[in-house]
């Protein structure tokens, strides 16, 4: 059986991908380069293991940048929209913003990380767990 995959890309259309589900996990971030690159509050992302990520079209279009001592993200050149980061400290995963998919993932956030640099003029009124630094929860 096929497993059920979920088309994802950025806002002008040039980068499309297809990630094959279930995702690893589905987290809140709070930490302020994920603040600053969005332009937001806090960025929710999943991820999955490499290999279940296809780029679709756009390779020439993203660029890729390291964002601090493990971490790589990836947007694209044309509208900016950052779609992907590669961390060291769990090197077989790769983490998608959630905003960029087209429909659903199997699952619900679990947790806000990085919690201890979120912002106040963000209030929430979830019951998740927050989490200081960025462990993912297992
Ligand atoms: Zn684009
Ligand atoms: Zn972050």
């Amino acid at each position: 059986m096929q497993a059920p995959t979920v088309e994802g890309g950025c806002l002008c259309g040039a980068i499309r991908f297809e990630l094959a589900l279930p995702t690893s996990f589905c987290v809140h971030c709070h930490c302020s380069m994920c603040r600053r690159n969005h332009g937001a509050g806090f960025v929710t992302w999943t991820g999955v293991p490499k290999q279940q990520l296809k780029l679709l079209k756009g390779a020439k279009s993203l660029v890729e940048y390291r964002s601090s001592e493990h971490g790589t993200r990836g947007f694209c050149k044309r509208c900016g929209s950052t779609l992907f980061c590669e961390s060291t400290r769990h090197p077989e995963l790769i983490d998608i913003v959630l905003a960029s998919l087209d429909g659903p993932i199997e699952r619900e956030p679990q947790a806000h990380i990085y919690f201890d640099t979120h912002v106040d003029w963000m209030p929430l009124d979830d019951k998740l767990p927050r989490i200081n630094g960025g462990d993912l929860p297992s």
